[in-house]
């Protein structure tokens, strides 16, 4: 890395553009007006009240490993042009109400009910002023940067949408998972910032090989974005 800045710091002849010093930000998928220079992810382990018995001691180190992975992944597939800085909430966060109220009539498709009301729930307790969660430090976000939530859920789920994302606890911790938990985590995650699915959601018939498609389900070592992806959000032309 040290090298590769030097490169930048090289004069260049008058009037010559160095390929370096052009560098552009990413922007969210199909809409440049939201960059994507600087995400501050918000990361949250939610329980509702009738699970509360089901709860991980050792949560943060759960989360940890999962969380670097989607930095690392992240710097590498946008190219050095987008930077994903993550905080975990510092207290196991008890919703007010139990299971039934967040999944609703149906969890299908991951549960995209329980996502929404989840997210209005944390935007009133945490980033409200006024609310019995809110942290000064905890819940701002430096100018400019996209905030994103990724909610860690004690019930069943996997979804994300425009800036916000569930994930059940059973696939961070569940040794079956072990090996495609930050997959299955960082896939989330490109809904977040816009990606579609590449699979059909109703016969799981993946068309593309990337993180979006039937990478999901590969370790997050082998697999990648796809181009088109890519292009959507200006890390390639
Ligand atoms: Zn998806």
């Amino acid at each position: 890395m040290g090298s590769y800045f030097f490169i930048l710091d090289i004069p260049i002849a008058d009037g010559v553009v160095s390929n370096y010093s052009v560098l552009e930000t990413a922007h969210f998928y199909q809409n440049p007006k939201i960059s994507l220079s600087d995400i501050a992810l918000k990361v949250f382990y939610v329980v509702p009240t009738n699970q509360k018995n089901s709860v991980v001691k050792d949560w943060r180190a759960m989360l940890k490993p999962v969380l670097d992975d989607a930095v690392r992944f992240h710097r590498v597939q946008f190219r050095g042009r987008s930077r994903l800085t993550y905080t975990v909430y510092p207290e196991v966060v008890y919703l007010n109400e139990d299971t039934n109220f967040y999944d609703g009539l149906s969890t299908n498709r991951g549960n995209p009910e329980g996502l929404k009301k989840i997210f209005e729930e944390i935007e009133h307790r945490v980033f409200k002023n006024n609310g019995d969660l809110f942290r000064a430090g905890f819940s701002e976000v430096s100018p400019g940067a996209f905030r994103a939530l990724a909610f860690v859920y004690e019930g069943v789920g996997a979804s994300g949408t425009d800036g916000a994302l569930i994930v059940s606890r059973a696939f961070l911790s569940r040794a079956e998972y072990a090996l495609i938990r930050s997959s299955l985590f960082y896939h989330e995650f490109g809904h977040v910032l816009g990606f579609p699915d590449r699979y059909d959601l109703d016969t799981n018939q993946p068309f593309s090989e990337d993180i979006m498609g039937s990478g999901r389900r590969q370790s997050i070592e082998i697999t990648y974005i796809d181009r088109d992806l890519l292009k959507g959000v200006g890390v390639i032309r």
